[in-house]
């Protein structure tokens, strides 16, 4: 099918961008990558009347470090986020997450910021943004607000963002001095770069001693929006993260995630998987971890 008949705008600066969408009453829609909004407008899910292409902002482009933060522009290329020096060195989770996004062909095109706006429930920039307790920065174009990630995400598809606002960043915080710092992202997928059937995300920082001091871990999919498993976090400090230790948390899970049936795998399947996939991260982080000098 074809998209709906539509208008196009392509400002230079946020507030003009988000002008455009104040005077569109509700009818006008970013456009970013356009990975997932025009897939949606060529199978009419969507219909936009007026389209905003921000690709010509440049204040809403760039990745910097920002005291205990980094700072990635919404509209930055997920591809160029995955090769950013900053994000290996200080974000490793996003940094191993971003090559299951799609394909080379859909990061070459496809932003951070569209990923999070968009909230697919699968996505792993949002599993990123809610495992590592991000902040997302969003403007009308007169004031600012910020949103945590656990605020951000209300249900598949759905935001917080307001019709008239533009996500403009999301920060994530780098964890300094708090030891040997490793990052394991796991998925299940229908093909490889399909979407997450289910995916599960883990941080560590760990002592010399190898024992835990900090902990992210969350899981995509198990759940309408990202869930955050703070009761696994908060009982992995002060625990070495081995097997035996991390497989008897993993009940801990439960009563946080909600995994539904669908064509690709039924509701005690997923939480199955959300199951394995989190110990595997936690695994896999405290193994890069260990590596680190
Ligand atoms: C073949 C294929 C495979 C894919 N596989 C995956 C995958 O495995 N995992 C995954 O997570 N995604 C996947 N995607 C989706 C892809 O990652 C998209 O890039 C992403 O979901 C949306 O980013 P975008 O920049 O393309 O946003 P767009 O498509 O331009 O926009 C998406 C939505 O976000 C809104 N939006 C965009 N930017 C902003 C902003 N700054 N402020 C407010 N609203 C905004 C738009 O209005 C729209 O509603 C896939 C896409 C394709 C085509």
């Amino acid at each position: 099918m074809k998209a709906a008949a539509f208008d196009y705008v392509r400002p230079a600066t946020l507030r003009e961008a988000c002008g455009y969408l104040a005077d569109g009453d509700g009818e006008a829609r970013i456009i970013a990558g356009g990975q997932s909004l025009v897939p949606l407008m060529a199978m009419r899910l969507v219909r936009p009347r007026l389209l905003v292409d921000i690709n010509d902002v440049a204040e809403l482009t760039g990745i910097a470090r920002d005291g205990s933060e980094v700072v990635v522009g919404a509209a930055t290329r997920q591809a160029d986020a995955g090769r950013s020096g900053i994000v290996v060195d200080d974000v490793p989770l996003l940094a191993l997450a971003l090559p299951f996004v799609g394909h080379d062909q859909t990061r070459n095109r496809g932003t951070v910021g569209g990923s999070l706006a968009h909230a697919d429930p699968s996505a792993e920039i949002g599993l990123v943004a809610a495992a590592l307790g991000a902040t997302m920065t969003a403007s009308d174009g007169e004031t600012d607000r910020r949103i945590d990630a656990a605020d951000f995400f209300q249900a598949p598809m759905t935001t917080t963002l307001e019709p008239g606002e533009c996500l403009t960043a999301v920060r994530f915080p780098v964890w300094p001095g708090a030891g040997r710092v490793g990052a394991g992202f796991q998925e299940v997928s229908a093909r490889d770069s399909d979407f997450a059937i289910v995916a599960a995300a883990a941080q560590l920082a760990l002592d010399r001693d190898g024992v835990c001091r900090r902990a992210a871990v969350a899981v995509a999919n198990a759940a309408p929006t990202p869930v955050r498993l703070l009761r696994i976090e908060e009982a992995l400090i002060g625990q070495r993260p081995d097997n035996e230790n991390i497989e008897r948390l993993l009940p801990l899970m439960d009563e946080a995630i909600e995994p539904s049936t669908d064509l690709h795998a039924g509701a005690d399947a997923r939480r199955h998987m959300a199951r394995s996939l989190t110990l595997r991260a936690i695994l896999q982080a405290a193994a890069n971890a260990a590596r680190e000098p």
